[in-house]
């Protein structure tokens, strides 16, 4: 098998949604070459490139798509990144932007609890927010109420599909292989 191919390969549920949308689910080429063979997907798109074997010649898959559908995850995993991602890296009670490395510089973001930690408010989703350091300081261990400050936003869990929908909002020019563009519905690159 040809080496030295580094392509990522978009899988699609069988209803040609990605499998995840955030992070996208991506496979190897030899991984996706695989399925393909086990009957498990099919190819919905190539790259410009051919996978020579002694036995047989085939071009590298760069879109894949399952033959059966799988029950997509609708709820990220908590952690930083996502909960930031959900607040588009902004502050919540003040709505200063946040430093996003890569992308825009702006004040360290703190992951605050909404309900203080002391009085019994949990860790997760729904009771934490992101907040600039002034007003995580100002706050402190109260409630934003007994603290004067308000939520621009009611903390929730966020979907899949809306961090997906945020990350091209904060980087709209994220590129992606031509062959992917069609079932992410997003504008083709321009170079
Ligand atoms: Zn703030």
């Amino acid at each position: 098998m040809t080496a030295g191919y580094n392509k990522p390969v978009l899988v699609l549920n069988a209803d040609y949604q990605p499998l995840s949308w955030y992070p996208l689910s991506v496979v190897s080429w030899k991984d996706a070459v695989k399925s393909f063979f086990m009957g498990r997907a099919h190819i919905a798109a190539s790259y410009d490139l051919t996978l020579h074997s002694p036995s047989f010649e085939m071009d590298m898959p760069s879109v894949i798509v399952l033959n059966e559908y799988i029950k997509p995850q609708k709820r990220p995993a908590f952690n930083r990144v996502n909960l930031y991602l959900r607040d588009m890296f902004e502050c919540q009670y003040c709505g200063k932007e946040g430093n996003i490395p890569g992308i825009r510089k702006g004040g360290a973001l703190t992951l605050d609890h909404v309900i203080p930690k002391c009085v019994g408010g949990g860790r997760g989703y729904k009771n934490m927010v992101a907040s600039c350091s002034p007003c995580n300081t100002k706050k402190g261990g109260r409630t934003p109420k007994q603290a004067g400050l308000k939520l621009l936003s009611k903390p929730h869990h966020p979907t899949v599909r809306e961090l997906w929908k945020n990350s091209r909002i904060i980087d709209p020019t994220g590129r992606f292989p031509e062959q992917w563009v069609p079932y992410l519905n997003i504008e083709e690159p321009e170079d």
